[in-house]
């Protein structure tokens, strides 16, 4: 069993990114409203995950730890997925790579905590905690020091690690993200994103504004436009604001952040006329879909999806941008 949790875990964990990423859905999931990540060393030596969502009792902790084991999905349920997460597979992965301790309280139980090293698990034991969950991955890849090797700088692993809290954070504007930096001593805070208020887009725009600047949020045009059960919203920036890198382009599927090429392609397309080749636009899209238009298992780890019926979506989003443009005289 330990040896599966290290292959599986090979497939889904390439970096202390993929681990901050998998931890923090799983706060998400658990209705967290303030989740704060501290990494040390870009996470290699500490990522440590804390959040004040509905946690897990003494009993909860073990199943936990057992793969395929998840409380999101009972097997009819498997095509509607709409919560994140790879199905129970994250957290003993975690345990079987590097030092995991999982401590948690839920409503009317009793705090505990587990530890689990290199896939072995120690017994739950009583915790101090008041509410929710704090997990914490020490020495990522102790286990499999063959991986170890692939891990880039701290400074990249470190970069990494920001882009997807940035990422998650954009997605959730009503959650309140803090990232700190622990390595060397004193946390330094990284990225700083308190839960927005009021009604959906307001919320959205002014986290728009803490990850992308308030310059682009200023200038952004709102996109909002629907075709054969797709919805597509969001903002897309003027020309003006393109980047020479395509560093600041935030896709999300269902509310979870993906990297897929046809939505990319569009973007691309939909900006064709008016940026030359080497820039890049910069836009924070949503497309929302019943589940059953969009697999979203076809490679969790790597945040791709297929769509159904992608020259749709493709339409879409390339027809809803150029007509903003338009209207703002591009
Ligand atoms: P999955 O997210 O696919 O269910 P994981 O291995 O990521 O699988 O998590 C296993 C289970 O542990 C989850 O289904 C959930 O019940 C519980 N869990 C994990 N993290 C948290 C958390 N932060 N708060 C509450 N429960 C959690
Ligand atoms: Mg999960």
């Amino acid at each position: 069993e330990a040896a599966i949790n290290r292959i599986a875990a090979g497939e889904v964990l390439e970096r202390p990114a993929s681990a901050v990423k998998e931890l923090v859905e799983n706060s998400i999931d658990a209705g967290a409203k303030r989740i704060e990540i501290v990494i040390a060393d870009g996470g290699k030596t500490l990522v440590r995950v804390t959040d004040d969502g509905c946690g897990m009792g003494p009993d909860d902790l073990p199943l936990a730890l057992s793969r395929h084991a998840t409380s999101k999905i009972d097997g009819s349920d498997l095509l509607n997925i709409r919560s994140f997460g790879f199905r129970g597979e994250a957290l003993p992965s975690l345990g079987a790579v590097g030092r995991l301790t999982i401590t948690s309280r839920s409503a009317g139980q009793d705090a505990a905590m587990v530890k689990v090293a290199g896939g072995e698990a120690h017994p739950v034991r009583p915790a101090a905690l008041s509410a929710g969950t704090v997990i914490e991955l020490r020495d990522m890849f102790f286990a499999t020091p063959a991986r170890l090797k692939f891990l880039r700088t701290d400074r990249a692993e470190a970069q990494a690690v920001t882009d997807v809290v940035k990422r998650l954070a954009m997605a959730e504007p009503f959650v309140s993200f803090i990232l700190r930096d622990a390595s060397g001593g004193e946390p330094r805070t990284v990225f700083r994103a308190d839960a927005e208020t009021g009604d959906l887009f307001g919320a959205l725009h002014g986290r728009l504004k803490t990850v992308l600047g308030k310059d682009f949020a200023d200038n952004a045009l709102r996109i909002d436009a629907e075709r054969d059960g797709f919805h597509l919203s969001g903002f897309a920036a003027l020309p003006t604001y393109s980047r020479g890198a395509a560093v600041a382009q935030y896709l999300f599927v269902n509310g979870r952040p993906v990297r897929d090429k046809t939505l990319l392609g569009a973007l691309r397309a939909a900006y064709m006329d008016v940026l030359s080749r080497d820039r890049h636009p910069v836009a924070a899209l949503f497309v929302d879909c019943d589940p059953t238009l969009v697999d979203v298992n076809v490679h969790p780890a790597k945040s791709e999806v297929r769509f159904r019926d992608p020259g749709t979506v493709r339409g879409l989003m390339i027809s809803a941008i150029r007509h903003a443009l338009a209207e703002a005289g591009h």
